[in-house]
């Protein structure tokens, strides 16, 4: 994937958990999902160190974790407990943005599954249907081959991206109630 999959999930789950809040707040909690949900490509750093694809913590590896994912939650939790702010949400809403990410990347036409059960098992999974199509990595993005990509990211998350900008109207609370 291109990424941009990745960032209308955590957009459409920023919104969703923002509710009604003030514009601003719903932007940071846009920006604080998408950013989660891109957290597990951080892993490209493996190629930077030589660690091999295939390896447990080479790219779509642990990282790409439900373990990873719901350890990053609990992380994000402890930091919202101490900030006295909505602990079971902020854990909830984190392991949503970063388990995606593994799922979504299983979704995808071609490199390596994701191994979603790690420590359990470092096996790669890839789902029966894959309608995502994988993205060149790095400058290839810069091909047609790459703008196929994020064209067809963009067309596939529509409903995503349409949850999370369209405008809404701030409740207005009548009088009494
Ligand atoms: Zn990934």
């Amino acid at each position: 994937m291109a990424s941009i999959g990745h960032v209308a999930v955590g957009m459409a789950l920023g919104r969703y958990g923002a509710g009604e809040a003030p514009p601003r707040r719903v932007a940071t909690m846009m920006l604080g999902l998408s950013a989660l949900s891109m957290l597990p490509d951080a892993d490209v750093i493996a190629f930077a160190l030589r660690i091999p694809y295939e390896a447990p913590w080479g790219h779509r590896g642990a990282s790409h974790s439900l373990m990873l994912a719901a350890g990053v939650a609990l992380l994000v939790a402890v930091g919202v407990r101490v900030a006295k702010g909505p602990v079971l949400k902020a854990g909830l809403l984190t392991f949503a943005a970063v388990g995606s990410h593994g799922l979504l990347d299983a979704l995808t036409t071609g490199g390596l599954g994701a191994a979603l059960l790690w420590p359990f098992t470092a096996a790669r999974y890839f789902f029966p249907v894959r309608p995502i199509p994988v993205a060149p990595i790095g400058l290839g993005m810069l091909s047609a081959r790459g703008l196929y990509v994020v064209m067809m990211e963009l067309m596939l998350f529509v409903p995503f991206w349409g949850y999370a900008l369209w405008p809404r109207r701030r409740a207005v609370r009548l009088a009494g109630e």
